[in-house]
């Protein structure tokens, strides 16, 4: 079972480690810029948000490394500059980051010191550990919530795929496709769960007509479901390839299910108008490799960031010595990279990253 205990990225700074292996995650951030920019000018412009004169900003799901902390610099830089290009003095600003417990939050402290300097007069930072499926701070004190590439994980594998022993990744090719509306459908029903709590969670922690900026891998809505449109279905295949070879049990494989959801874009906009808390003030959906530099997307570039992200997940579950994930990067890059030879040039990807920036209604 997907405890919360195992949801963490490879922590530290080494090879394996999530700080390592992130600048895909970082290529985000920086298309969340613009978004987040107009946010901080929107908000600070609202003298009723603003009436005490203070900023409070909180990043969910920072993990570690520089993306940490890139977010609330971003909106701490905003701030700044809105009342410089004003002439006014700065409010103060409180800085959150929160992760589950696991997380390697004596990283992130360090990152913290870098961000106080950032500003002028008072730049206060904390962190805040617990899940974003639970309240987290007190009611209507966040100004401005940011996460990025962390609501896709579910506060817990479906229910009903477990119950009803239903494999995530059955390992006959058949039985597999047949049953993937099943399985889909069932990650679909944890997300909106998870995402309409969320979503309540947050409406209450945010001042009158606060924001949020949120981004997080999906799917194209104008495109079937299908195993490599599912954000923990790579990962599989190279599961069930390593069990077909005897490196792993198949029994052990028919139990794992990775607690991810990437939503559609119209499933996004679906639950946040069915809660009601919200208003979108803007959605975009981009090719998550936009922009970013080819020479980084190489298959074992790619194998090694599911490797940061899902290795302790894998290795808890296996019950295996880490060198089992050297094996699954060695039979991930095989994977890729006839995946990318067979694949047609130029075709889209059938994943996408959604940006959406709300405001509470
Ligand atoms: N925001 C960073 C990190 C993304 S990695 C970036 O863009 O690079 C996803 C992070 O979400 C992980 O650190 C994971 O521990 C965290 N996470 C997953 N579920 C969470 C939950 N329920 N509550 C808080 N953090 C969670």
């Amino acid at each position: 079972m997907a405890s919360k205990q195992m949801v963490h990225m490879n922590q530290g700074q080494g090879e394996t480690s999530y700080a390592h292996n992130s600048s895909f995650q970082s290529a985000e951030q920086n298309r969340m810029k613009a978004l987040i920019e107009a946010a901080v000018v929107e908000l600070c412009s609202n003298t009723t948000t603003l009436s005490h004169g203070k900023v409070v900003i909180a990043d969910l799901g920072c993990s570690s490394g520089p993306n940490a902390v890139a977010l609330v610099s971003i909106a701490l830089e905003a701030t700044h500059s809105h009342f410089l290009q004003l002439r006014q003095p700065p409010p103060e600003v409180c800085v959150l980051l929160n992760d589950l417990p696991y997380n390697d939050f004596n990283a992130v402290v360090k990152s913290l010191v870098a961000v106080r300097q950032i500003g002028e007069p008072v730049v206060v930072t904390g962190v805040v550990p617990g899940s974003f499926y639970e309240r987290l701070f007190p009611s209507g004190s966040v100004h401005l919530f940011c996460s990025s590439n962390s609501l896709h994980w579910l506060s817990k594998a479906p229910e009903d795929l477990r119950m009803k022993q239903i494999p995530a990744y059955d390992m006959d090719e058949n039985v597999r496709r047949e049953r993937l509306p099943v399985v889909a459908g069932a990650y679909a029903r944890q997300f909106k769960k998870d995402f309409t709590l969320f979503l309540q969670l947050r409406a209450k922690e945010l001042v009158p007509e606060g924001r949020m900026v949120v981004s997080l891998p999906g799917r194209r809505s104008d495109e079937p479901v299908t195993e490599t449109s599912l954000i923990w279905g790579t990962a599989a295949q190279i599961l069930g390839a390593m069990a077909s070879e005897g490196v792993i049990d198949k029994e052990k494989l028919d139990s794992l299910y990775i607690p991810v959801h990437g939503p559609s874009d119209e499933e996004l906009r679906e639950i946040i108008q069915e809660e009601g808390s919200f208003s979108i003030t803007e959605m975009r959906v981009h090719d998550p490799i936009s922009g970013m530099d080819r020479a980084l997307l190489t298959p074992n570039r790619m194998v090694n960031s599911l490797r940061a992200a899902f290795e302790p997940i894998i290795v808890q579950h296996f019950g295996s010595p880490a060198e089992i994930m050297d094996e699954f990067v060695r039979t991930g890059e095989k994977h890729l990279s006839l995946q990318r030879s067979s694949q047609v040039k130029h075709a889209r990807s059938p994943r996408v990253m959604l940006v959406v920036s709300l405001t509470k209604a």
